[in-house]
């Protein structure tokens, strides 16, 4: 990968797939070897996403590297004017979190020649393709994609199931929801199950 390029070109590199499928782990692993080279990096994660620490990103298997903590693109953009015009490296873990916006700040940073590196899901817990990642994945230059492994089953995972009370979630249930406990599985097609309100 990348053996022939113009040093002046920037890129977008996307990490996906689905919960639990090593997405953090895989940008970490890249951020760690840029840093080892002293290259010019920043990383941004969604203040929203506070899972262990506020300002680094956490992989579930606890691989630290520093992040920059940012609730809105408009934060992100004032960030790289101010403090990080010189990076040559710009990670966005959870690219999800940001909305349809993060697709054009991705393309202009790309435009300036830096390499953009995104991780985040590609369905949502029905399935489908989530925002923003379904335009990343077309804009993109590189793309890897992750499985994990079905939690029930055993095969290779591409969805993630997400359960309200330990039971399968409804196809309505609001995306992000309040209050009720919620939680995750990464599952294969087989396994993977939406319910719809009003069948068994
Ligand atoms: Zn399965």
């Amino acid at each position: 990968m990348k053996l022939f390029y113009n040093e002046n070109s920037g890129w977008i590199e996307v990490i996906t797939g689905s919960m639990f499928s090593g997405k953090s782990e895989e940008l970490i692993k890249r951020f760690r070897r840029l840093k080892y080279a002293n290259r010019k990096i920043v990383i941004f994660k969604h203040s929203s996403d506070s899972r262990y620490d506020e300002s680094k990103v956490a992989s579930h298997s606890l691989n630290f590297i520093e992040a920059e903590a940012v609730s809105s693109i408009f934060e992100m953009e004032k960030l790289m004017k101010e403090k990080y015009s010189d990076v040559e490296v710009v990670g966005i873990d959870e690219v999800q979190f940001f909305g349809d916006e993060i697709v054009d700040f991705c393309e202009r940073l790309a435009d300036l020649g830096k390499r953009v590196i995104v991780a985040g899901l590609d369905q949502d817990f029905k399935g489908d393709p989530f925002k923003p990642m379904d335009k990343l994945l077309a804009k993109a230059e590189f793309v890897d994609k992750f499985n994990a492994i079905c939690m029930v089953c055993g095969s290779p995972a591409s969805r993630t199931q997400r359960l309200v009370d330990g039971e399968p979630a409804y196809s309505d249930d609001s995306i992000v929801k309040v209050g009720a406990a919620e939680s995750y599985e990464a599952r294969c097609r087989k396994c993977h199950v939406v319910r719809i309100r009003g069948e068994k």
